[in-house]
């Protein structure tokens, strides 16, 4: 679990690459300057921690792409002390991201191998996530709701309607909706009823799936 001034020096160059492609939040480049990202993804393929790219983790998963995590944090425009709700940790790296930007973060992942895998590594490094869930992020987390804000990495065929019952007036749902592709959409609740919604581009995520029994 080593992390040298040249991983250093390779994640101020993704930052760079980030900020080419339109990250301005300098909240957002600087969680991307300071996670050492080499550690979230196996040694063998460190080497690939820093080009912004997706890359596999365990159990078929993914580690969303740099750019798509920077992307989705700066639309989500994290306050400190917000109370997030994120669907898919997958190998924590954005769990990591929103932590660093001051949210109190509620973490779900349904795939029990990286959810343990997950969840042994992630106070090795510090990252401390409120609650990290073993469960189904189709279901939000009743529990603790309301949230500030909601996001979700992977891929959602539908917008789960528990996730926008769950969000404060004010909050904001980001989630990838499609199936083969995704359109990465934004949710603003206005009232009670009324959402706003905003389609923010193309992007490609592995599915969410529902949990199996
Ligand atoms: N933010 C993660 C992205 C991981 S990929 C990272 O950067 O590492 C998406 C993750 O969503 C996978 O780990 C997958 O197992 C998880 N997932 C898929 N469907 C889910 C569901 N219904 N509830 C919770 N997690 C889910």
């Amino acid at each position: 679990m080593k992390d040298t001034a040249k991983h250093q020096g390779l994640r101020n160059q993704l930052a760079k690459i980030l900020e080419a492609k339109g990250i301005t939040d300098q909240n957002v480049l600087d969680a991307i300057r300071k996670i050492p990202r080499h550690l979230f993804i196996d040694s063998s393929f460190e080497s690939h921690a820093y080009q912004d790219k997706a890359f596999p983790i365990a159990a078929e998963q993914t580690i969303s792409q740099p750019y798509t995590v920077a992307f989705q944090s700066q639309t989500l425009a994290v306050k400190p002390s917000e109370k997030i709700l994120e669907i898919g940790t997958g190998s924590g790296y954005q769990t990591a991201v929103l932590l660093h930007l001051k949210a109190i973060v509620y973490t779900i992942e349904r795939q029990h191998e990286l959810f343990k895998k997950t969840a042994s590594f992630l106070p090795k490094i510090g990252v401390k996530p409120k609650r990290f869930i073993f469960g189904d992020g189709y279901k939000g987390l009743q529990e603790e709701a309301p949230f500030d804000k909601i996001i979700v990495t992977a891929g959602a065929p539908f917008v789960p309607n528990p996730l926008l019952a769950q969000l404060k007036i004010g909050g904001k749902l980001l989630i990838p909706v499609g199936n083969e592709t995704q359109i990465m959409t934004l949710f603003i609740r206005k009232s009670q009823k009324e959402f706003e919604k905003q389609e923010l581009g193309d992007f490609a995520f592995v599915p969410m799936l529902e949990k199996k029994n």
